[in-house]
């Protein structure tokens, strides 16, 4: 369409027909060959060729000695957990503001979790707040096991301070990089800076297996005492003999499969997520009130999802504006909800970023955040479309 004023040629902007999705999977074709092959070989099994050459794969990526493959991410973060040796009675220093897959798992150890805030730079845990838990964890004598630091929506965190202070207490890291496989931090890749790492393979991940998770690890005893947890801890014996207890973990050979399929596409999977950020930081960041989720120095995101903070001041609050793009077919979606605020952790212990009122980063992030739909299969058209409603949303 001809712009009469101007002589520019628009885009027509128009209502798409499918609802437009946050977050969902991106088939390329390639993982057929791999399913075809583990068909052909009958390999239909939670263990088989696929799934140890997947675990090469991504340990090569990710720079770390061992990986093993599994059911889920929360799986991963489980056994995470126990090769740290988190029981009961354990305090374990948890990022607040996340999914709850990140903490759920100390719950299944009976550990109690402390919750740390997030700082402005990064929307991730904060230096700051963590020295205040360790400083009262000195005080109280009561030490964490470990410290689970989550990478919100493809963004690494201050890795450099938040290692420095785990170190000077002696206290490992269990990374969550469910979200961030393939961000780098100072170019080492998200997923090698704890003792150990994990990502996720779910549906609405950069990559998905449909389910399925990794644990990633420097060391490989750790990696082969979990192999062993996630097989039912069957010890060596001609019968089932069982000195521990474990699980049914282990990822199938089929997923692994589209999982080797999916690897083979990342970079351009991330360079997508990449683009769709920068587009509507080009897009609207004129737009009064909306800020985005920064990309601080030297923390390489995949941009996993984009998400902006809309101010008090535009007189919306984000379920107004979740309910307005709804009404467009578009989904959108609320901020993960900060763990110290849920329900099931009341009276949880909770370190701040800052002191005073407005102390809390991560419910100030909560009040306004909102996620905007990410997908790398996303069209420009639907893009297009999302942009235009956001902006419409704000003007009324
Ligand atoms: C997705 C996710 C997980 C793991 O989820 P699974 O569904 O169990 O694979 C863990 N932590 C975070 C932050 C996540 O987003």
């Amino acid at each position: 369409m001809l712009d009469y004023k101007t002589h520019c040629v628009t885009k027509e902007i128009s209502r798409p027909d499918k609802r437009i999705l946050l977050s969902y999977p991106h088939m390329s074709g390639d993982e057929l060959n791999f399913i075809k092959e583990a068909f052909d070989s009958n390999w239909i099994a939670p263990l088989g060729p696929h799934v140890d050459a997947f675990e090469k794969e991504t340990a090569e990526y990710t720079g770390v000695k061992a990986a093993l493959a599994l059911s889920c991410g929360s799986a991963a973060i489980h056994l995470g957990l126990r090769l740290l040796d988190v029981k009961a009675g354990d305090v374990v220093f948890c990022s607040t503001l996340t999914f709850i897959a990140s903490v759920a798992p100390a719950v299944y150890q009976k550990a109690t979790p402390v919750f740390i805030d997030s700082d402005e730079d990064t929307w991730n845990m904060s230096p700051v707040a963590l020295q205040k838990a360790f400083d009262d964890a000195v005080k109280t004598g009561k030490m964490p096991k470990c410290v689970i630091v989550a990478e919100l929506y493809g963004q690494p965190p201050k890795m450099d301070e938040i290692c420095a202070i785990c170190n000077r207490y002696g206290v490992p890291i269990l990374e969550d990089a469910a979200e961030a496989l393939g961000a780098s931090y100072y170019g080492k890749m998200c997923g090698s800076f704890g003792k150990v790492g994990i990502y996720s393979y779910n549906g609405n991940k950069i990559i998905t297996t449909s389910g399925g998770g990794m644990l990633l690890s420097d060391d490989e005893e750790y990696i082969q005492k979990a192999r062993f947890w996630a097989t039912q801890a069957r010890d060596s014996a001609p019968w089932y003999e069982h000195t521990e207890i474990g699980y049914n973990y282990r990822m199938s050979n089929l997923l692994a499969a589209v999982g080797r399929g999916q690897m083979l596409h990342l970079e351009e999977r991330i360079a997508r997520r990449r683009e769709i950020y920068a587009t509507y930081k080009k897009e609207l960041s004129d737009t009064h009130g909306i800020s985005f989720m920064p990309e601080a120095p030297k923390c390489h995101s995949i941009q996993w999802l984009t998400a902006i903070t809309v101010a008090p001041s535009t007189g919306k609050n984000f379920m107004d504006i979740i309910n307005y793009m709804n009404q467009q077919n578009i989904e959108c979606r609320p901020v993960w909800k900060p763990m110290h605020l849920q329900p099931y952790f009341a009276g949880s212990k909770y370190f701040t970023h800052d002191e005073g009122e407005n102390g809390s980063v991560s419910d100030n992030l909560f009040n306004t955040g909102i996620c905007l739909p990410s997908a790398s299969a996303m069209t420009e058209e639907e893009q297009d479309w999302v942009i235009k409603s956001l902006k419409e949303c704000l003007s009324k």
